[in-house]
Formats: structure tokens, sequence, C-alpha cells
């Protein structure tokens, strides 16, 4: 998962996750000299969630002693992201808002965790998000995107690409809850993003949640099925060579690539 030497960027939300694995992170550091881990929060723009998180950030990345960046949808795209959802409406466009953050988020992650040098992206996917995504892809049979729910992201050559990789993949949520609780880093709110309940991935993540309360270890048998068919599906879904966009010269698996897709069609390019 990780090399001797790295210049690791922590995604961070600001949320007990990702804050834990910031601190995990940077504790772990002080026994590998060669790694620098910094912290880098996007701020989508979504009224009265993500800016509550902020100063958590903020604090624990000064007590540990780390650079850290926020960067903003305003800021990068023109537009916050509550913003953007109104232009998608008033367009009629068929997206909810979790598809335009989720593709905007991950895209200006990429971007700016190489401005910041880094060699590798670390985001706070936990066990629970593995295995929703395993059942979202699998009711939606998209097996390729199955192939790229592993803790690390394949070997692509792209020049603008930083490796990804998911060191919380075999922990449980409620683990990484204990972990932020002992170490000061739980949230102060427990406002949860507004457009959460909207998404489809809530409802899985509450039907597993039901079936493991029913059938207790349902989460890790899921894992393991993932486990098994992730070596089988890799094989059949190597990560193809990537293009470059021709609109703004980031990495793409077309000719443009999905956040200028999706500027386009907002108009807002
Ligand atoms: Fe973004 Fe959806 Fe997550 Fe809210 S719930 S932060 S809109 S991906
Ligand atoms: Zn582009």
């Amino acid at each position: 998962m990780f090399l001797r030497k790295e210049t690791i960027i922590v995604a961070v939300s600001g949320g007990k996750d990702s804050l834990s694995l910031l601190h995990f992170l940077s504790k772990l550091s002080k026994k590998a000299p060669e790694w620098t881990v910094k912290g880098l929060l996007i701020d989508e723009g979504i009224n009265g969630y993500r800016e509550i998180l902020i100063p958590k950030f903020v604090s624990v990345s000064e007590e540990l002693g780390i650079e850290y960046r926020i960067a903003s949808f305003k800021e990068e795209l023109g537009y916050t992201l509550d913003e953007i959802v109104e232009i998608g409406k008033r367009k009629g466009l068929p997206y909810l808002p979790c598809t335009y953050c989720g593709v905007f988020r991950r895209y200006l992650l990429n971007k700016i965790a190489r401005e910041m040098n880094g060699s590798v992206l670390a985001t706070a996917h936990h066990l629970d998000d593995a295995i929703q995504t395993f059942l979202m892809n699998i009711i939606n049979n998209n097996w390729d995107r199955v192939a790229r729910i592993g803790p690390v992201s394949g070997v692509i050559t792209h020049p603008r690409f930083v490796r990804r990789v998911k060191p919380f993949f075999e922990v449980l949520e409620k683990e990484t809850t204990i972990y932020s609780i002992m170490h000061g880093l739980y949230p102060d709110t427990n406002a949860g993003c507004p457009n959460a309940p909207l998404s489809f991935r809530w409802f899985i993540r509450k039907f597993i949640n039901n079936l493991e309360m029913k059938n207790p270890g349902i989460k890790y048998s899921l894992l393991n099925s993932l486990v098994e068919i992730l070596s089988v599906l890799k094989e059949r879904y190597k990560e193809s060579e990537l293009k470059t966009c021709k609109i703004c010269g980031e990495l793409s698996s077309q000719d443009v690539c999905r956040a200028c897709m999706l500027r386009r069609e907002l108009d807002i390019i």
C-alpha cells in the first residue's frame, strides 16, 4: 500500500473516519522517517454542513503539526455544490446531488493532491463503504466498477494520476468511530449531509446494517465475497490506459473527462 518514501495526501472530510485516518497515518509516520503526511479537505459548499466540520480539521492538523490545504468547489469550479444542484434542476438534468459531488470531488482530489506533490492519495473508505459500493454496483450490473473497489488502485501510468489507497478497507465503521472517540476526533456535531438521504447508498447502508443486526458477521462475509471476486474481475477489467481530457487536460477514460462533461451539461465551463 505504501512505499518507503511517500508524500501521503489524506483526503479529509472533517468527519470521524477521515480525521481518524489523518491521525493514524500521522502517528504511523513517526516510525517511517521518509513519509510526509498532509491533509486535504474539499469544501463542496453544502450549506449548514461542511463548514461546521472545517474548524475540527484545522485544529487536528495543527495539533498534529501537519501541512494542510482547504480547497473549495467555489474557488476551483466557480460554483458551490448547492448552486450546481440548483442549475441542474433548472436545466432538468437527471442527476442527484451526490453525482455532482462525487465526480467533482474526485476530480479535485486528484488535481490538488498532485499540486501538493503527493505521491499517494489516502481516503478513509472503510469496510462498510466497500461493501455498500459492492452491493450498489452488483444491483446496477456494474462489474467494471466492482473491479475498482479494492484497497489499492491499479497501476495507471498517466502522468497526472495520483495513486489511491484505502488503509481502512478492512476496518469496520464502528471501529473508526471508537478510534475517533478515543482520540478526541469525533466531530462536535452529528449533523450529516442534507443530501445523503436522497442517495441510493443511504438505503443500502440501512439494509446492510439491518442484516448485520439480525445476522452478525454478514459484513465480513460480504467483504470476503468482494475480495474473492476481485481477483477474477481485476483480470477481466484490466485498468485501461487513461487518456487526457481534451478540455481540461486532466486524466480521463474518454476524450472528455466526466467533470468536464457535467460542466458542459450544466453550462458552467
Ligand atoms: Fe456529497 Fe452526497 Fe456525500 Fe453529501 S452525501 S457529501 S452530497 S456525496
Ligand atoms: Zn476535463
